[in-house]
């Protein structure tokens, strides 16, 4: 019932039920907190009034004590709890109850002076801050707040008695500490301390009702997508003691190990301390066998108790106890958090245990924690010690460390001299490739998730971060300002990309491989048993494309072909086809590329021998592919016979105002047919070459960027003519196929038409994301991060897919195409190939696979099969 109790209410209700001893208490619903925060205090108090005081009642009767009786008297605790855990976002009021009348009854009671004015000096605290201030609306200036006045008294009273922990004040230290804050709460907020029950138990209540509506309660529930509409609940009940002596304690435990996924009982005690102890850090913590050692008894009821819920729950808890004096409660049990190993390693053992089912293992891991195992990861026990020095958008996921250097060429120099460096631009070009291999990893001023960096850098499992707007390079002097620091060449940055925070120097970083993980390799298995989806990856070298098939890729989805021409060995031959007058010379240029590409072909075909490869067709625009220096123009003036003018003539002509809405993609090929032959060509021999040395290619061969059916007709024209030549030539055949990217809005709506034409689709969702929403996808990183800032977006559409609007469009062009050709073959190849709730999405809507980069491919894997299960 965690919609109406609140995760912790829930959990103690349930915990009560099985007979783990629970200290007796009640829950005030979330609804309540709905209606308080709609009718205001006044009348939600009045509302639940009666049966406030009747679950007193019944607390004090299984207790024995009464709430705010001088002789006999109750304490009592209110506890925020919502639906879905808030660490420290919502508040707490312990030791309610405590009055200059009832402290009299209390040390009679426990014969314990000190503990009793410890427990109120602590109520003084924790009720003035929370109620007194906080849900009154004060906003104090930094420092100036009632807590931290009150902390320092103390710091001040330990100070002049010379001692330097809470528990070496004396009672009677305690009773003038008391006295000094009840004058500073006087003094700060103008209000008596109250010194009464009753006042103290509503004053809660309205507190941690009110403070589901504090500043960082809203501030979390935006970041972490939680409805402000649910509300908190409060659980009232009856205190229990860790702190009343020797044989009483307190602690915190998980049931397995949340680091390591090993089942073993972990966890941490203070003896005489009260909970918020523990975590403090005043006192060190011991280990649990400690506990075992020194209340032996106990700890095999701890034991026993934590096993039973262990089982109840199906899952790992994290649990906190309390001993009074010799007699154990259990405050609380949750699921307790975990890293991907652990998360990995106890699924598969809870379902060798047959504690779990197949499914259930599946789901317990989330995807993206796979990145743990297998990217270099910043040690988070170091990364929590620091404060980023900036942030940008996490485009490359794990953590690397490196020099910084400014340019590619930089970067290759010294990595070749065996330095680590990052690669530190403004945004990357495919000129500056050769240094983004070297590099450790990327940083870029501009630019989005799906900027060329980002492409490039996730493709080779490289952590980069993108759009680091804070970045202000002085590429002449090699410097960088970032907020007001000034970092020079050489110096050393660490980056999380996970993340997308920026850290001075140099963190250690943990790696790990995960073949030799057993866990990791068994839960893979089981979601290649489940899932429907296929995965494919994006990758255009024999290398990338031989790690994804180690990482469980069935095919290549997109083979992006115009990264092939930018190797030093061909960039002259595809400049001199760009820069030529006519299809003559093009075509000349075209012939000393022809081999060139089948080679490139050959290699990747027999890397990805027996599955699919989709290979598309040229697609950027041209300009990006000739010299922008004039150091390389000269050279191309010298090559072809031109003046430097007459280059820089041509280079003129072929810039565009919006490159990515401009002379690109099957515009080309249908402009200049001769790109398409010669690649349908290249293509087509290699995997006939192959053939004759009995290696076996499957290729697709698939038209970027259509938007109209005459595109498309006349593309498959030039591709189905070019191939029957080449068979003609050869005497010999093999399969293949012709599809399209759908990656216009227009395409999706005649999609029905362009299935006539075309045995495949693939979703190019970064482009059909760029032309839904009209965001560049080069220029969108200057502004998306202040949309998601402000709310206008909840996710960067080019990393999550925007279901609600380009998702339609996917689900119309399924439809549309299918209702043509019931068997037609879809899948996506952009970006959201890799994402998880793109993923689940994609299986939704009926393709046949998702296509990703190689690192991403087990992530897919597992999302694919978590899809299958939640259908
Ligand atoms: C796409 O647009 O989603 C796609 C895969 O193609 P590219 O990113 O190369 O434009
Ligand atoms: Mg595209």
């Amino acid at each position: 019932m965690k919609n109406l109790l609140g995760g912790k209410g829930a959990n103690l209700a349930e915990m009560n039920l099985i007979g783990v001893p629970v200290p007796p208490g009640f829950t005030i619903t979330t609804e309540v907190c709905s209606e308080y925060n709609k009718l205001g205090k006044e009348k939600a108090t009045a509302l639940i009034k009666n049966e406030v005081e009747k679950g007193i009642r019944y607390i004090e009767n299984i207790m024995g004590a009464k709430f705010g009786d001088a002789d006999n008297p109750l304490l009592i605790s209110a506890r925020s709890g919502a639906r879905q855990s808030m660490p420290g976002m919502m508040e707490t009021v312990l030791n309610i109850g405590l009055t200059t009348s009832t402290i009299k009854g209390l040390i009679a009671k426990t014969q314990n002076e000190r503990f009793v004015y410890d427990a109120y000096r602590r109520l003084i605290m924790m009720y003035s801050d929370v109620v007194m201030e906080k849900a009154a609306g004060i906003e104090p200036e930094e420092g100036k707040g009632i807590r931290k006045q009150l902390e320092n008294e103390m710091a001040q009273m330990k100070k002049e008695k010379a001692v330097k922990l809470d528990t070496e004040l004396t009672a009677d230290n305690l009773k003038n500490l008391i006295a000094l804050f009840k004058l500073k709460v006087k003094e700060v907020l103008g209000k008596e301390f109250p010194d009464d029950a009753n006042t103290q138990l509503w004053g809660s209540i309205g507190a941690v009702f009110q403070s589901w509506n504090g500043k960082r309660a809203i501030a979390y529930r935006n970041i972490e997508n939680i409805p402000h509409d649910w509300g908190t609940a409060v659980n009232i009940q009856a205190m229990v003691f860790g702190n009343t002596g020797d044989n009483s304690a307190t602690g915190v435990a998980f049931t397995r190990n949340p680091a390591t996924g090993e089942n073993m009982f972990y966890g941490e005690w203070l003896n005489n301390a009260q909970g918020e102890d523990v975590v403090a850090g005043i006192r060190t913590p011991k280990n649990l066998p400690s506990l075992k050692e020194s209340m032996s008894k106990i700890y095999s009821e701890l034991n026993t108790i934590q096993k039973k819920l262990e089982v109840h729950y199906r899952d790992m808890q994290d649990i906190e106890f309390t001993i009074e004096n010799g007699k154990l409660w259990m405050l609380q049990t949750r699921t307790g958090k975990r890293n991907g190993f652990a998360a990995i390693r106890m699924a598969v053992e809870m379902y060798n245990e047959k504690l779990i089912s197949k499914e259930e293992a599946i789901m317990r891991v989330r995807p993206n924690q796979i990145d743990e195992l297998l990217l270099p990861m910043l040690d988070p026990a170091e990364e929590g010690k620091l404060k980023p020095l900036t942030k940008g958008l996490p485009a490359g996921p794990g953590g690397a460390s490196g020099q910084i250097v400014f340019t590619a060429d930089d970067a290759k120099v010294w990595a070749d001299k065996g330095e680590k460096v990052v690669l530190v631009r403004d945004e990357t070009s495919p000129e500056d490739v050769h240094g983004m291999h070297a590099a450790e990893a990327i940083l870029t001023a501009k630019g989005g998730m799906t900027s060329h960096a980002a492409l490039v850098a996730r493709g080779w499992g490289k952590c980069c971060i993108v759009g680091c707007n804070a970045l202000d390079i002085n590429f002449e002097n090699k410097v960088m300002n970032v907020n007001g620091k000034t970092l020079k060449e050489g110096e050393w940055l660490t980056l999380n990309g996970t993340k997308g925070n920026v850290y001075e120097g140099k963190l250690p970083l943990l790696s790990v491989d995960p073949e030799k993980n057993p866990h990791y390799k068994q839960l893979m298995e089981w979601a290649d048993e489940i899932r429907k989806l296929g995965v494919r990856t994006n990758a255009d070298s024999p290398e990338d494309a031989a790690k994804a098939r180690n990482f469980g890729a069935k095919g290549i989805g997109l083979c992006r072909t115009e990264h092939m021409f930018f190797e030093s060995d061909r960039i002259k031959s595809m400049r001199e086809m760009i820069l030529a007058d006519d299809e003559q010379g093009r075509r000349k240029a075209l012939d000393k590329l022809l081999p060139i590409q089948r080679k490139d072909f050959e290699g990747i075909f027999e890397a990805m021998h027996d599955l699919p490869v989709t290979v598309r067709l040229l697609d950027p625009p041209l300009h990006e592919f000739v010299p922008h220096e004039e150091e390389s123009q000269k050279i191309m003036a010298q090559e072809m016979g031109l003046t430097v003018e007459e280059i820089k003539q041509k280079v003129e002509e072929l810039s565009e105002f919006n490159p990515m809405l401009g002379h690109r993609g099957c515009r080309l090929g249908n402009t200049y047919p001769e790109i398409t032959e010669m690649q349908a060509r290249a293509i087509i021999e290699a995997a006939l070459n192959l053939k004759v040395r009995g290696i076996k290619a499957v290729p697709e061969i698939m038209i970027p960027l259509i938007g109209t059916v005459e595109e498309m007709k006349m593309q498959e024209d030039i591709i189905r003519n070019t191939v029957e030549k080449v068979f003609a030539e050869r005497n010999d055949k093999i399969e293949y196929l012709v599809g399209t990217m759908i990656e216009i809005p227009r395409a999706c709506l005649i999609a029905d038409e362009i299935a006539k034409h075309a045995e495949f689709f693939s979703f190019g969702t970064n482009d059909l994301t760029q032309m839904t929403f009209g965001y560049s996808r080069d220029d969108a990183g200057k502004f998306l991060p202040v949309y998601l800032k402000k709310g206008i977006l909840k996710n960067d559409p080019f990393e999550i897919l925007d279901q609600e609007g380009v998702g339609q469009l996917v689900e119309m062009a399924v439809k549309k195409g299918r209702a043509t050709k019931p068997d037609l073959k879809i899948g996506i190849c952009g970006e959201h190939g890799g994402e998880p709730s793109s993923v689940e999405f994609f299986h939704k809507a009926g393709l046949d696979y998702v296509s990703c980069s190689p690192y991403r491919v087990p992530i897919a894997r597992l999302a694919a099969a978590q899809a299958a299960i939640k259908k």
